[in-house]
């Protein structure tokens, strides 16, 4: 399904402007997205998924909305962190990195994100670096000091624009870091001179390796060109990683680096900022371990994406509760519907007006809390259809459940959820939860095949009885059409 014919009103909040507004692309019916990518020294923790998950179906969205989308996501490849765990690890540097990049995709598979259309890494951008560092340097903005190159921040007025952080207190504030060699306490490095056992390339004016915020810079003008039309990241990332990413930019080209900044809130674990540095993390990959990939989508996005979102356990269980809902509900619609063509004719209601709801929420700043509430309310009305339907004639029924269901699909598909057929998703979840409770699963097929004999011999006394036993086991029963179907209560 294409998206209703209206001009797009999509809005946007841009960091730059602290305003909602439209968004106008370059190019009109393209978008070009770069969104900071993992530093891979570990496994992508939560807080971090939660704003990959929500540029996913940035881009989904975009794309539904008929934009051509060329997202770019890059990877951190050396990095002090990365040299530091590599150390620690005994390990090379670029196989930890490797490592941690595979072990990011698995990661971003699991919870149904889409690939970006490129993913560049540092270690390949190494020239284009160097060249925009000897543009700085030409220009006089940037300054060679012991073999370092720093970004002199007083030769750049619009310094702090993104931020709008006061230079003053900044400077009042900065520390001197030990063994950088800085003419003013706000310049930051974009090389860093080669030390011992630590990764390096030559440059013209000596060996050593990237400082972290040049990297973006060279990577988008590399893939996008520079102005491009939307630059992400986490909340964190304004100042200083975007501020210098813009000051280089900028002052290399005399052209703006990005046309709108996005930035996502950050996902709360008893009210602390979630950080690896912090130590208060959760992985993405135990939380997989504990949840369905779908079930986290939603708690992601259960927020709006400017908003922080509170982690905890009971939040994750009611969105698994919610995404189970939802797929139980398809299965019913199936169920009813069965493989018979429906003929075409007029359908309850309007379906079509839950879209317009979807719509119009994600219009609004890519507001996925009102885009669930429109999935809930169809979902509400497929559920009404099922069990009291206020229309008679069972045709026109099943056409409206199939016109929902198809409506559900389109939503499904820019939220990254219900993309399975929903037999398989509940296969899946039981077996999960089978395991997760330790279910004996042949005593419950046992237990199962022995009501149905019950059953078929009328002994509804025991075949109540061995219901209530499954209920004690947490085992619920449902009988519909192909059978008896049986899941472990979530
Ligand atoms: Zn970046």
């Amino acid at each position: 399904m294409s998206a209703s014919n209206s001009p797009p009103v999509l809005s946007v909040y841009n960091t730059l402007t602290r305003r909602k507004e439209p968004l106008e692309p370059i190019r009109p019916d393209e978008v070009r997205l770069y969104v900071c990518g993992p530093t891979v020294y570990s496994w992508v923790h939560i807080g971090n998924a939660r704003t990959f998950t929500i540029f996913d179906v940035v881009v989904r969205y975009l794309r539904y909305r008929g934009y051509r989308v060329f997202y770019v996501r890059n990877y951190t490849d050396v990095d002090d962190k990365i040299i530091h765990a590599a150390q620690e690890a005994g390990e090379d540097p670029n196989a930890l990195a490797e490592r941690f990049v595979h072990a990011f995709e698995e990661d971003a598979r699991g919870v149904g994100m889409l690939p970006p259309d490129a993913a560049p890494r540092v270690t390949q951008v190494i020239p284009e670096i160097i060249a925009l560092i000897q543009a700085l340097l030409d220009q006089g903005v940037a300054y060679v000091s012991d073999g370092d190159v720093y970004f002199q921040v007083s030769r750049w007025p619009e310094y702090a624009k993104l931020s709008r952080r006061n230079l003053d207190d900044l400077r009042a504030g900065e520390r001197v870091t030990p063994g950088e060699q800085k003419r003013e306490p706000l310049d930051f490095a974009l090389w860093k001179a080669e030390k011992p056992g630590e990764p390096a390339w030559d440059a013209p004016w000596g060996r050593g390796r990237p400082g972290w915020h040049i990297e973006c810079s060279a990577m988008s003008e590399q893939v996008l060109g520079q102005p491009f039309d939307i630059h992400g990241g986490g909340l964190d990332l304004i100042f200083p990683h975007h501020e210098n990413e813009i000051a280089q930019s900028e002052a290399a080209h005399h052209l703006p680096l990005a046309r709108v900044w996005m930035h996502a809130g950050f996902l709360e674990l008893e009210n602390a900022k979630m950080s690896k540095s912090l130590g208060n993390v959760v992985r993405l990959r135990d939380a997989l371990a504990k949840v369905d990939g779908e079930a986290l989508r939603l708690f992601f996005l259960s927020s709006h994406y400017r908003n922080g979102l509170a982690f905890s356990d009971e939040a994750l269980a009611d969105a698994e509760k919610r995404i189970e809902y939802f797929h139980e509900t398809l299965q019913r619609v199936e169920e009813r519907l069965g493989a018979r063509e429906l003929r075409p004719g007029p359908v309850h209601g309007d379906p079509d007006a839950h879209l317009r709801a979807f719509e119009q929420a994600m219009d609004d700043d890519f507001n996925t809390a009102g885009a669930l509430a429109a999935l809930s309310a169809l979902f509400g009305q497929m559920n009404e259809l099922l069990d009291r339907p206020p229309v008679p004639d069972r045709a026109l029924v099943a056409r409206t459940l199939a016109a929902l269901r198809a409506v559900a699909a389109t939503m499904g598909g820019v939220l990254g959820i219900l993309q399975s057929p929903p037999g398989v998703w509940l296969e899946r979840q039981r077996d999960r939860l089978v395991q997760k409770r330790g279910v004996d699963r042949e005593l419950v097929e046992r237990l199962i095949a022995e009501r149905g004999e019950a059953r078929r011999q009328k002994d509804f006394a025991r075949s109540d009885a061995i219901r209530d036993r499954l209920l004690q086991m947490g085992i619920e029963l449902r009988d519909g059409p192909s059978g008896t179907q049986w899941k472990v209560r979530s």
